[in-house]
């Protein structure tokens, strides 16, 4: 900093010791901090690189016949030979079945979400067996782990062949390169070595195309848009009503996402999962607004809240239950239930006549029942899981087929794929009263999913205005959003 002052060199007469000795004094104080923030950066990339060799290692473990045999489930809670457990659907082969407990299993040990669990088995699996050069560099602490993860964004889908010259040709750069200008690099020198034109590659990218919303804190969420949590909700809600009338003739899901939909010449069949048009719908809906077609005219989201009745008369400000995501604001809470053209009050004390046991007499359960376990649990509840509960299976915590009753306290939320693993695998659960759902893993520990609402079961002494008893509202969001 220029500054109107001599500076030492300036300065005759000046002793020459003077300045070496503040230079040296400054110079010593702050290495004194920056070498060990090195070293610590180092041992950082160090214990990266460990925890990959330990994912990878579990990756291999999953591969080995013997192990699978130990997380296959129980013959007879599996289902297979009973009528009302079909449902689960076709039972995973091998591979699927490995990936996903062991996934689990992880998931439960760090805390994570079991398909956060699993990219991170797939991408530690890729990085010690593909990248072999990179995860010692990053053992070494010559790399950082930001190199590593683009490295492995750009690698992903890349020819193995190719890998091992690409990552001789590009880790020199990324022992000097900050990550982003590595991650440039190195995508330019995959592009030339890459047998596949990129107008090739950029044709599968585009089959890849989807729309993701992901809920965020203070009752915000990102719908690639940082949004209110009801407005991103509602507006992704319209997406899947739009993207499911895309094709008057589909008949709903195919098993495998895929649907027809007439080509633009009216001869071709043009196929396109769930996922590829929500992106479409999308996309025309931001770029045309309602398109010729009237795509999304008169179709609306919906979103479910639920509101403690004392926050709905304004004497509370305990917030609201936006499903799916969580707490929202008394007042957006208030504002969702005042346009709600229906509400559904929780069944929390006897006077409602909430029927909560059918005992063995059917296994369905039913709707008020249904309705109960809904707000109590909110989202699905397997280890890590954040599916919504109305997108999601009941299951019976002690199967049917082995005695269970149809009962609030033996039922439990789970979506298709947690429900498959019950079912499929080694794991197993247990429910309390309240609802809380213990699994226990293959490898014997145990986590413990407590719900939502943990409302349990009525007391006759419940007053009929109760804080815990709510309204559950469905807003239908006029569109556009
Ligand atoms: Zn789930």
């Amino acid at each position: 900093m220029a500054t109107s002052n001599a500076t030492p060199e300036d300065a005759p007469g000046e002793p020459d010791t003077a300045r070496p000795v503040g230079v040296d004094a400054t110079s010593a104080a702050i290495a004194a901090i920056i070498d060990p923030l090195i070293d610590n950066a180092r041992q950082m990339s160090a214990i990266h690189a460990e925890r990959a060799r330990l994912l990878a290692e579990l990756h291999r473990l999953g591969e080995q016949p013997a192990i699978i045999a130990g997380l296959r489930g129980d013959p007879v809670e599996t289902g297979a030979n009973d009528p009302n457990t079909h449902a689960h659907g076709p039972a995973w082969d091998d591979v699927e079945l490995a990936e996903r407990t062991l996934a689990t299993e992880v998931a439960g040990a760090l805390r994570l979400h079991s398909t956060t669990a699993r990219m991170m088995i797939f991408n530690a699996a890729h990085l010690v067996e593909k990248l072999p050069l990179f995860h010692q560099a990053l053992a070494q602490g010559r790399i950082s782990w930001a190199h590593v993860l683009r490295m492995q964004d750009v690698t992903t889908g890349a020819p193995a062949d190719v890998l091992p010259a690409l990552e001789a040709a590009v880790l020199p750069k990324a022992e000097k390169l900050t990550a982003t200008q590595f991650g440039r690099v190195a995508a330019r020198e995959l592009d030339r070595l890459h047998p596949v034109s990129l107008q090739e590659r950029a044709d599968v990218g585009a089959t890849l195309r989807r729309v993701v919303l992901q809920p965020d804190v203070d009752g915000m969420a990102w719908l690639n848009a940082y949004l209110k949590a009801d407005e991103a909700q509602a507006g992704y809600d319209r997406l899947i009503r739009i993207a499911k009338s895309l094709n008057d003739a589909d008949t709903a899901d195919q098993p495998a996402d895929w649907t027809t939909d007439g080509g633009e010449g009216g001869g071709e069949v043009v196929l396109r999962t769930m996922d590829q048009r929500r992106a479409d719908a999308f996309r025309d809906l931001l770029l045309d607004g309602e398109c010729a077609g009237g795509l999304g005219r008169g179709i609306r989201g919906t979103v479910h809240v639920t509101v403690p009745v004392l926050t709905l008369m304004g004497k509370s400000f305990e917030p609201g239950m936006l499903e799916g995501y969580g707490p929202i604001d008394p007042e957006t809470a208030r504002r969702l239930a005042g346009t709600a053209p229906r509400w559904d009050r929780i069944l929390t004390h006897p006077e409602t006549g909430c029927m909560l046991s059918v005992g063995r007499d059917s296994y369905t359960p039913p709707a008020d029942m249904k309705r109960y376990t809904e707000i109590r649990d909110q989202t699905c509840q397997g280890i890590g899981c954040n599916r919504t509960a109305t997108k999601s299976e009941i299951d019976h915590t002690i199967p049917w087929n082995k005695g269970g009753p149809t009962a609030v306290g033996n039922l439990v939320h789970l979506c298709k794929a947690c429900h498959r693993l019950k079912h499929q695998s080694s794991f197993s659960t247990r429910q309390s009263p309240t609802g809380a759902l213990s699994w226990t893993s293959p490898s014997g520990k145990t986590y413990t999913r407590e719900p939502a609402n943990p409302i349990g079961p009525p007391t006759p002494s419940v007053a009929a205005a109760h804080p815990a008893e709510s309204v559950r509202a469905a807003r239908d969001e006029a569109p556009p959003f």
